[in-house]
């Protein structure tokens, strides 16, 4: 193998295989075939070989790696608002599973409070407490979730 080849513009390996009676240089890590492939003298064999790891390669690599750059971002901020729609629906089903856990609840509490108030009469004290931490722990549930709606759409 010859000292004046530079090493693979694709992968920088310097395990390169040569076949001068094709004129042929090729990276043995990955590949990569010089651009002289076929042209029969040694010497335009390495000058093509050692002609692409010139500058425009690392233009055209440059350029691709930003193509796919970009691309990466697009995909990641479509990915990103897929995210945020199935978000936005998930919430939108936990507070209808929550106002319907919080209906049911009311009307459960509204039922009590019926029952409580009519024992009022036979035992009026422990009765007005009863119907007293009933209503206050709907009107909590109530402030609770109407809190954590207000912060969630804001
Ligand atoms: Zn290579």
């Amino acid at each position: 193998m010859s000292e004046q080849l530079k090493p693979c513009p694709w992968c920088g390996s310097n395990y390169l295989h040569t076949e001068w009676g094709l004129g042929e240089v090729r990276c043995k890590t990955c590949n990569a075939i010089g651009p002289n492939a076929g042209q029969r003298t040694q010497s335009s064999a390495i000058a093509g070989w050692n002609a692409r790891t010139d500058d425009s390669l690392r233009a055209q690599l440059a350029t691709v790696t930003a193509e796919r750059d970009k691309l990466q971002r697009d995909f990641d901020s479509a990915a990103d608002e897929v995210q945020r729609v199935l978000k936005e629906k998930h919430d939108a089903l936990a507070q209808r599973d929550e106002a319907r856990g919080l209906v049911n609840r009311f009307a459960k509490s509204r039922a009590r409070i019926a029952q409580m108030q009519c024992s009022l009469m036979t035992y009026p004290i422990e009765m007005i407490d009863e119907i007293d931490t009933e209503e206050r722990s709907i009107h909590e549930a109530l402030s609770e979730s109407a809190a954590r709606w207000a912060k969630e759409q804001a």
